[in-house]
């Protein structure tokens, strides 16, 4: 892949935390900007507060992808829509996401905000703008090709959850940006030579092993290993729950100190507000 890029392409890591309200680090959620448009994947908790803190617009981001539904990875996505909705949204937002997701966007929407809803059309304004339309992802395949991007899906064991990933190629870069969960052997084809892989590193391999659903998640080791075989180039780790419930805070350091064991590519630990300019 030795294409160069046409336009500016930057990631930022919205939220580098889960489920605690851990104040540092919003839910998870990210984003990958080609130029003038703004990808979207998932959108958990103050999501949209780091939204505007990277300095775009939600009503702006027409492209939203949902990993899983779990709610810490997608909490955000009621007020995405709404005030997206409020701002005069001209763009109709799309929403990808594995099987399921139209059951719960058909509910997060009307139902509860029939009030709100009521009470703004009956004061002139137009629905237009409001629904998304709902793609749900339910093969491991390249779904989506639109003018210099292409996104393809692959498939995470998460507890039997339905769950994605996400893999971007554009100009001649690949970025994949993981769920949560562990991926199949194909992951690493899947990932061949990306530029950036953003990868949930939820704790260490014996913390994992003490918690009811650490077998749901990747260990530091198998993140090194996968990456590693995949040959990509930068790891962004991210999802960094282990200091929410230790309260160590070198624990994301020193998970990837153990990454590094295994990879020799570049290791960046999860902050919120984190860039990669990959232009
Ligand atoms: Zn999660
Ligand atoms: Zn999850």
């Amino acid at each position: 892949m030795t294409e160069t890029p046409t336009t500016a392409l930057r990631f930022v890591l919205l939220g580098s935390g889960a489920v605690r309200n851990n104040p540092r680090r919003a839910g998870p959620s990210q984003i990958l900007q080609l130029g003038a448009r703004t990808l979207l994947f998932d959108c958990g908790r103050s999501a949209c507060m780091r939204l505007a803190q990277a300095g775009v617009q939600a009503e702006s981001v027409d492209r939203l992808f949902l990993t899983h539904l779990h709610f810490d990875h997608v909490t955000d996505v009621p007020y995405f829509v709404f005030v997206g909705w409020n701002n005069g949204r001209q763009s109709p937002l799309r929403l990808y996401g594995p099987e399921g997701t139209e059951h719960f966007a058909s509910r997060i929407i009307r139902p509860p905000f029939q009030q709100d809803i009521a009470s703004r059309v009956g004061h002139g304004k137009s629905e237009s703008g409001l629904d998304p339309e709902v793609i749900e992802v339910k093969e491991a395949s390249l779904f989506l090709q639109e003018e210099g991007y292409s996104v393809s899906a692959a498939f995470t064991d998460h507890g039997g959850m339905p769950s994605l990933a996400y893999r971007v190629d554009t100009g001649g870069r690949r970025i994949v940006i993981t769920g949560d969960g562990t991926p199949g052997e194909d992951f690493i084809d899947y990932s061949r030579d990306a530029d950036l892989m953003v990868c949930e590193c939820s704790g260490t391999a014996e913390f994992l092993a003490q918690q009811p659903w650490g077998a749901w998640h990747l260990t530091p080791e198998g993140l090194g290993e996968l990456a590693s075989a995949a040959g990509v180039k930068r790891l962004v780790i991210k999802h960094l729950v282990m200091e929410d419930i230790t309260g160590d805070r070198t624990a994301a350091h020193r998970m990837a100190e153990t990454i590094r064991d295994h990879f020799g590519g570049e290791v960046m630990v999860g902050e919120d507000g984190l860039e990669v300019d990959l232009s």
